[in-house]
């Protein structure tokens, strides 16, 4: 009886809770109400505010409970016979319903909203994505498959697919997986085996494709190279491929197992085997790797909109548990330095939010034709920049967010270590951080996009009225002009490119940063709000010129002695 009394007082920590994460959010609806009509806004709100709820209670007490469920592979049935069929997780099922209720695809091709429908989506998937357990991955693919038949022009595919692609109906939904990567490389696809045979009207591919995400999906985009075609990325055709026939038979391919990774394990990511597969082009039977452009542009958009809502995430619960965590005496929160840490992580969560969502607006202009020439070269810069910059930010934020949680952030059945695996594969799926940066130091409009950059940087900075801001955005301006400086400086190719990561998160972190005094200004003038201010402060503490690390003394010493090498 004591016994069982002093055990009953120990001490137990109550756990971090989430509430509706539309109303807990003060830069998402202040942003929306910055940018958005009256009209848009007030018509938005009643469905933000519900997927705020799903996200923040329902869905996010199912994630935890679904935690330790993973998709299984069954590869033969009780029979013999070939089947391959992967079982999701029950939170996988109910994510998919949802998404196709609220349209997390659709909205953006009902264009309803106009050049604000890419705005509309995509705050919905902010809300949605970190109670998702990534189903927001096949979600990306699908809406990237999309967009890629609708720039491809092929009648009878987007007569065929488009509807499923963006159906309500969760009975007539259909993803897409994109399968790009094999055993030769993910960066440099080029140099893909896959071999693509003409067999009457239509191909037959044959080959392995390595990693392939959401292997449940009904369609996927994949490229193979015709037979015949030189080598290199020009020579692949880009193809459309139905997993199943409309008995459910695979389409002459072998699911040979899923990965086994560190996170995203959720996500069924498959290794399968392509044995004289029917496929059909999607265009021409070359320059396959510029053809899938627009399904990457799609899903680097997807990618950065999911690292800010990880962040946000992670600074939600590390929020919860601070006010109810005590140490020496008071709840965390009350600490300085704690307070302070929390802060920082804010402030990157913020810069990372308004260069995500700069990006959602350009992308929403283009597609709705509203787009100027410098909008549309702003637009190529910062898909390669934002995807980049925000998928390391989401890394070292959640990695804090670990460290904020003590010794309960490291425990799996807290849910936070999951948030930190599956943030994990941002900077490396969708093109790894160096590739991207080689991709915007390379591209041929880079003079253009940069010259947008600071166009659209210097407007922010020019409305400043607040001495301190004003100060802050004559530093990001500073730094801008520093890359540029940099870039115009003729260095070799190779001094080029081992800068090109600095120089990309330059661009980033200025742009970031002039976004967030502008931000920060329109908040004090509409209202008074200072966590703008307090945020863009911060953030500016933090350097944003990293092209300083870059010392061209040790370059050319460094130079000289490969060139001794040989
Ligand atoms: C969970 C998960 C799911 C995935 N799902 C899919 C999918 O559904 N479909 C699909 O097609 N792919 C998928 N991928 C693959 C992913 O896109 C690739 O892993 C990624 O593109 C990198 O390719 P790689 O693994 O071959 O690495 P590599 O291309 O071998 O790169 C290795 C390293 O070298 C660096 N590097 C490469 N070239 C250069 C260079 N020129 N200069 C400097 N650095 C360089 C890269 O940055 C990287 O750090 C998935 C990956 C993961 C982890």
């Amino acid at each position: 009886m004591i016994d069982s009394q002093w055990q009953q007082d120990l001490f137990t920590q109550g756990a971090p809770e989430l509430g509706n994460q539309y109303r807990d959010d003060p830069l998402l609806a202040a942003w929306l109400h910055r940018v958005l009509p009256g009209s848009v806004m007030a018509a938005l709100q009643p469905e933000l505010d519900e997927l705020g709820r799903v996200a923040g209670v329902d869905l996010y007490a199912l994630q935890l409970t679904d935690r330790e469920n993973e998709p299984r592979l069954q590869q033969w049935d009780a029979w013999g016979n070939r089947v391959d069929e992967v079982e999701p997780t029950p939170l996988w099922r109910e994510a998919e319903r949802l998404a196709v209720r609220h349209g997390l695809v659709a909205t953006a091709y009902e264009r309803q909203r106009g050049r604000f429908a890419r705005i509309e989506q995509f705050a919905k998937v902010y809300l949605f994505h970190p109670s998702s357990d990534v189903y927001t991955c096949p979600l990306a693919m699908t809406d990237g498959a999309a967009r890629t038949l609708i720039e491809a022009g092929n009648p009878r595919l987007i007569e065929r697919a488009l509807p499923h692609l963006t159906a309500r109906d969760p009975a007539l939904f259909w993803t897409s997986g994109q399968w790009m990567t094999e055993t030769t490389g993910g960066s440099d696809v080029g140099r893909s085996e896959t071999r693509a045979v003409q067999d009457g009207g239509h191909w037959r591919l044959y080959g392995r494709k390595w990693f392939t995400s959401a292997v449940s999906s009904q369609i996927a985009l994949t490229l193979a190279r015709p037979e015949g075609n030189p080598p290199g990325g020009q020579g692949l055709g880009l193809y459309y491929v139905e997993v199943r026939d409309a008995d459910g038979r695979l389409n002459r391919l072998r699911v040979d197992r899923l990965k086994d990774k560190l996170g995203t394990r959720k996500v069924p990511t498959a290794e399968i085997m392509l044995e004289g597969t029917r496929a059909e082009l999607v265009g021409e039977p070359v320059n396959g790797t510029r053809a899938i452009e627009p399904m990457l542009a799609v899903t680097r958009m997807w990618n950065s909109v999911c690292a800010v809502a990880f962040m946000r995430r992670s600074l939600a619960l590390a929020r919860s548990y601070a006010a109810r965590r005590e140490a020496f005496g008071q709840p965390l929160v009350n600490w300085p330095l704690h307070a302070d840490t929390l802060a920082a992580m804010e402030a990157e969560t913020w810069g990372a939010f308004l260069m995500t969502f700069l990006l959602v607006e350009l992308h929403g202009r283009m597609e709705s034709g509203e787009i100027s020439d410098q909008q549309r070269a702003l637009l190529r810069l910062v898909t390669p920049l934002t995807k980049l910059i925000t998928g390391k930010q989401s890394v070292s934020v959640v990695s804090e967010a670990i460290e904020a949680f003590g010794g309960a952030g490291y425990v799996e059945d807290t849910g936070i270590p999951q948030l930190l695996r599956d943030t994990h594969v941002l900077p490396i799926w969708e093109g790894t951080t160096n590739v991207l940066s080689l991709d915007a130091l390379l591209r041929a409009d880079l003079h253009a996009g940069l010259a947008a950059l600071m166009g659209r940087a210097s407007v922010c900075v020019r409305a400043l009225k607040e001495p301190r801001l004003a100060a802050a955005g004559r530093q990001a301006i500073g730094a801008l002009e520093r890359a540029a400086l940099w870039l115009e400086s003729g260095k070799d190719s190779d001094v080029m490119q081992a800068g090109a990561r600095r120089l990309a998160m330059t661009l980033g972190r200025g742009l970031q940063l002039a976004l967030l005094c502008e931000h920060a200004q329109w908040m004090l003038d509409n209202g008074g709000d200072r966590r703008g201010f307090a945020a863009a402060l911060r953030y500016s503490r933090l350097p944003a010129d990293l092209m300083h690390e870059i010392d061209p003394g040790l370059d050319r010493t460094l130079l000289a002695q490969r060139e001794e090498r040989g």
